[in-house]
C-alpha cells in the first residue's frame, strides 16, 4: 500500500517490478496459501469458470501484489489494478468493470479503503456480476443494469478484520500471509542479487535475511542499499562484514528494527513509562501517520515480543526493555 510505503520513490517502484517472481514455482514461502491457490486454479480451470472471489491479507510487502499477479498468468487472463482510495466514484468503478474480459482478473489492494457508496456497487458485482447505474439527472434520470462477464477480484488488505462483514462474505478464498522465516528470506536475495547482478556469499545473504523483518519488500530494499556499500568501499561484493557494516550504518539493528521502531519503543518508554499509551499519542510524539504505525511497524514488533496491544493501549514488553538495553526499575522510580 502506498501509505505502508513512506519514501518509496518511483524508481523503487520500477526496481521492484523487475524482481516480482512470474510463477508459482518462483514464488518463495508461504507454502500453504500456494498450495491451496494451485488447487482453486486448476480447479477453476478444469471447470472453465472464473476463479472464485480472493481476499489476500497481512502485513505490507508480503507480496499481495506479486500473488495476484501471478494468479492471473496462471489462469492465463488479464489483470487491472487499483486501489481502494482511487476509487472514489461508482463510475470509476464501472469504468474498470465493464473492461474486463471474460475470467480476467480485478485487483484493488487496500480494500478496506474502498468508500461506503462503492462498496455497495461492488457487492452486487461480486455476487450478480451485473450492476446498477444512474444516468443522467433530474427528470430524464434513469437507471440502467450493466451486465458483467464473470471475473475474478483479488483484494488485498493489511487486516481481514478491516473489512465489513458483507464485503468479507463476499470472497470465496480468504488467504493469510505470514511473516517470512530467515531462510526464505534468504532464498529471495540470492535471486534478486542474480536479477541485479550483484555478488553476494551466502553469509551476506543471510545477514540481510536476518535482518528484513520477516519481509521481501525491506530484504530487497536493504539488498539495494548493501550494494551501494559493497559498490563504493568493498570491491563489489557482498560478504558478511559488508552486510554488517551496512546494515549497522543503515541503523538496521540484528532484529532487524529500524530507527522509527526504536524510536516508538523509547519514546513509550521514556515519556509514557513503558505505557499503556494511546496509538495517536504515539503517532504524534514520534512523527508518523497513526496508519503507517498500525499497519507497518506494530504489527512486527507485536509478533517480535516487543510490544502488547491492551485495551488501555500500547504497553512496552520487558524484552523491549533487555534488547534496548534500559534498565526497567530505573524507569518506573521516576
Ligand atoms: P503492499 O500491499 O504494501 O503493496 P504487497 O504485499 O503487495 O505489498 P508486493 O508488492 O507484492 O507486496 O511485494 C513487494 C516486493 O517483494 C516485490 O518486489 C516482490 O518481488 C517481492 N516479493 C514479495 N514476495 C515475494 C516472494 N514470495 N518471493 C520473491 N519475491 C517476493
Amino acid at each position: 500500500s502506498k501509505l505502508a510505503r513512506p519514501g518509496l520513490l518511483e524508481e523503487d517502484l520500477e526496481i521492484e517490478n523487475s524482481l516480482r517472481p512470474q510463477s508459482l514455482k518462483d514464488f518463495v514461502g508461504q507454502q500453504k496459501v500456494k498450495d491451496n491457490l494451485a488447487v482453486f486454479i486448476e480447479a477453476a480451470r478444469q471447470r472453465g469458470e472464473a476463479l472464485d472471489h480472493v481476499l489476500l491479507y497481512g502485513p505490507p510487502g508480503l507480496g499481495k501484489t506479486t500473488l495476484a499477479m501471478i494468479v492471473s498468468r496462471e489462469l492465463k487472463v488479464d489483470i487491472k489494478t487499483t486501489s481502494g482510495p482511487v476509487l472514489e466514484r461508482a463510475g470509476d468503478l464501472a469504468g474498470l468493470l465493464t473492461n474486463l474480459k471474460e475470467k480476467d482478473v480485478l485487483f484493488i489492494d487496500e480494500i478496506h479503503r474502498v468508500n461506503n457508496v462503492v462498496e455497495e456497487y461492488l457487492y452486487s458485482a461480486m455476487e450478480d456480476f451485473n450492476i446498477t447505474i444512474l444516468i443522467d439527472k433530474g427528470p430524464s434520470a434513469r437507471s440502467v443494469q450493466l451486465n458483467l462477464s464473470p471475473f475474478t477480484l483479488i483484494g488485498a488488505t493489511t487486516r481481514a478484520g478491516l473489512l465489513t462483514s458483507p464485503m468479507r462474505a463476499r470472497f470465496g478464498v480468504v488467504l493469510r500471509l505470514d511473516y517470512y522465516s530467515p531462510e526464505d528470506l534468504f532464498l529471495i536475495i540470492k535471486r534478486s542479487a542474480k536479477i541485479l547482478n550483484v555478488e553476494i556469499d551466502d553469509d551476506g545473504a543471510m545477514e540481510i535475511a536476518r535482518r528484513s523483518r520477516g519481509t521481501p519488500r525491506i530484504a530487497n530494499r536493504l539488498l539495494r542499499r548493501t550494494r551501494d556499500f559493497a559498490q563504493v568501499i568493498a570491491d563489489n561484493k557482498i560478504t558478511l562484514q559488508v552486510a554488517q557494516m551496512a546494515l549497522n550504518r543503515l541503523e538496521v539493528d540484528e532484529l532487524g528494527l529500524d530507527e522509527m521502531d526504536k524510536r516508538i519503543l523509547h519514546t513509550i518508554i521514556e515519556k509514557y513509562n513503558g505505557g499503556p499509551v494511546g496509538l495517536n499519542t504515539i503517532a504524534v510524539a514520534v512523527g508518523e501517520e497513526s496508519d503507517t504505525i498500525e499497519e507497518l511497524y506494530e504489527p512486527f514488533l507485536i509478533q517480535q515480543g516487543f510490544l502488547d496491544r491492551t485495551p488501555r493501549g500500547r504497553v512496552v514488553t520487558h524484552l523491549a526493555y533487555e534488547h534496548l538495553k534500559i534498565k526497567k526499575d530505573k524507569r518506573n522510580q521516576q
